[in-house]
């Protein structure tokens, strides 16, 4: 055989199966949580005005995963800053459940690369802390914090403070402390960026047993590809300069994903489109 023949043939990244096709007609059909329309951030600098984002439009339905993907400096941060409402549209706007979105609120969960817990509290309180400010009775918050716990396995540490946690057990106590809010969406900004590779990889299987589990839609930023794909049904792919939308993708790779799959025909058709236009190879 020759080299040329032996070279692996990957389908088109558009090529999707019965079952794939299927479940994007259903997830379509579900309603709109959050909707971006024409969304534009202009910053004004000593050097003249940045575009950060411009004319980004897409949509998130009930109980969908999306992940938005883009090289450094397309506007990822400022995207979910602007969903998180903190930071206001120059133009266009964000709707949540059909009302638009103005300033922070508990519906909108997030969770941010760097650890974000207060030290001072014990792992249980971190979680239990949004609840009892929305003046849920302590007792009911403390049980309520049990669950989301023993949901991301962290059972046997509520009483440990953050120092006293792998960085992985801190990024699990942060989602369960968004969790614990009851958010419509949850927005999550390169969460496992700071992990190391296997911690990183652990913490995507259960952030998808998660959601799996739990009534969540999810708004996913990453700059890892594989990240991007294995936890996914759609990516959002930004160009830089100014930030905007390249292209929208639907995974091909069925559900249940496990990591077999990533060298999978599919799943190294996307990687390959992603790699064309993020890094134009
Ligand atoms: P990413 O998260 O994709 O790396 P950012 O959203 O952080 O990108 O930044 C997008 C662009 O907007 C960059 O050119 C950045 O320099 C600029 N930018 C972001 N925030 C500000 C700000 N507060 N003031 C001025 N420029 C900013
Ligand atoms: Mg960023």
């Amino acid at each position: 055989m020759s080299a040329a023949t032996a070279e692996l043939v990957l389908p088109s990244y558009l090529e999707q199966s019965i079952e794939v096709k299927h479940s994007f007609r259903e997830l379509k059909a579900r309603p709109p949580v959050l909707e971006i329309a024409r969304l534009g951030k202009d910053f004004a600098t000593p050097r003249g005005v940045v575009t950060a984002l411009s004319e980004v439009s897409f949509t998130v339905h009930k109980k969908e995963f999306v992940s938005v993907i883009g090289p450094s400096g397309c506007g990822k941060s400022t995207l979910i800053r602007l969903l998180a409402g903190l930071e206001t549209p120059s133009r266009g706007c964000v709707s949540l459940d059909g009302k638009s979105v103005s300033g922070p609120g508990a519906e909108r969960g997030m969770v941010f690369q760097s650890y974000t817990l207060f030290p001072w509290l014990c792992v249980r309180e971190n979680v239990m802390f949004g609840p009892r400010l929305r003046g849920v009775a302590r007792d009911v918050a403390r049980t309520k914090a049990g669950e989301w716990l023993e949901l991301v396995g962290l059972t046997k540490f509520a009483d440990h403070y953050p120092d006293q946690l792998s960085g992985g057990m801190k990024q699990r106590v942060a989602i369960a402390r968004a969790l614990a809010n009851e958010p419509r969406i949850l927005l999550m900004d390169e969460p496992f960026g700071a992990l190391d590779a296997q911690t990183r990889c652990d913490m995507q299987s259960h952030l998808i047993r998660i959601w799996d589990n739990v009534d969540l839609t999810v708004l996913f930023i990453t700059h890892d590809l594989d990240e991007a794909i294995y936890l996914a049904d759609r990516i959002v792919v930004l160009a830089a300069h100014p930030g905007r939308v390249a292209e929208v993708i639907e995974v091909p790779v069925p559900r249940p994903r496990e990591r077999a799959h990533f060298l999978s025909g599919p799943f190294l058709a996307t990687k390959e489109r992603l790699e064309t236009l993020i890094y134009g190879r």
